[in-house]
């Protein structure tokens, strides 16, 4: 049973159980990751849609559809919004960056990497999606290279929530995605550290990643203080009883959602 630690809160309010950040409400974000919960879920729809934004709306207390979902496609595409924001233009957008209050900005996942920033100085926002394919197209890196371009941000300023997601000992893969990694991140000189050899299933050498340490790295390259990165330690594959997890329901498995906004 996933619980409330130092890091985080675990709530239930109007039938949805959902985690929030301690460091990230202290620092004023209204925010939430869900968990699975009866007659909730993510999975279709857009928020007029999908009644389960209603929830999410009542809880962080605003209308729903001031809540934006960009159509995910494993992109490193993060678009800046504001409330001239055409739904239209979110296509094939995986992250969000915004300095305006009153804005949410959302993302899904069912095991990819959900990342959460703020600036409290600037003030700015984003939420990123980050599954394997955005991690190994740097879209973490591409956010915060937004957020000092055209908001100003300092990377030392800047805070990282990392939500739940499938850690390193779920998350197996073939050579070829191996591979890939160590060759898109061999500048790092740390490749041995997030790639693991395996199990040998069919046949077949298995290797894990860990892409939540793969995007520390890329982040601390950029300047974000260590501790400024805060990751909740929850995988969904170990706790899929509670979090959206794809590889460990299968076919028609649930989403989950996170939401921020100033
Ligand atoms: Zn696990």
């Amino acid at each position: 049973m996933i619980e409330s630690n130092e890091k985080i809160i675990v709530k239930e309010e109007y039938g949805l159980r959902y985690i929030q950040f301690r460091k990230l409400l202290e620092l004023g974000v209204n925010h939430l990751y869900t968990l699975k919960s009866d007659g909730i879920d993510f999975a279709t729809g857009g928020n007029l849609e999908n009644k389960s934004y209603n929830t999410v709306a009542q809880i962080l207390k605003i209308p729903r559809e001031k809540i934006l979902i960009p159509k995910q496609t494993h992109t490193d595409c993060v678009k800046c919004v504001d409330e001239r924001v055409n739904y239209e233009s979110l296509n094939f957008t995986d992250g969000l960056i915004t300095d305006r209050k009153g804005l949410a900005l959302a993302t899904k996942n069912a095991d990819c990497i959900l990342l959460n920033f703020y600036d409290p100085v600037k003030k700015v926002i984003a939420n990123v999606h980050s599954g394997w394919r955005g991690t190994y197209k740097k879209i973490s890196e591409k956010t915060v290279v937004k957020m000092i371009n055209n908001y100003g941000s300092k990377p030392e300023d800047i805070y990282c929530f990392i939500n739940p997601s499938i850690r390193v000992d779920h998350f197996e893969v073939d050579e070829d995605v191996m591979e890939l990694g160590r060759e898109i991140f061999k500048f790092t000189s740390r490749t041995n550290e997030f790639i693991k050899k395996g199990r040998v299933f069919d046949n077949k050498q298995k290797y894990n990643i860990d892409t939540v340490l793969i995007n520390r790295i890329l982040l601390e390259t950029l300047g974000l203080k260590p501790e400024n990165i805060i990751d909740c330690d929850i995988c969904s594959y170990c706790n899929k009883d509670e979090v959206a997890s794809a590889r460990a329901e299968g076919q028609g498995y649930r989403r989950a959602v996170s939401v921020m906004m100033m």
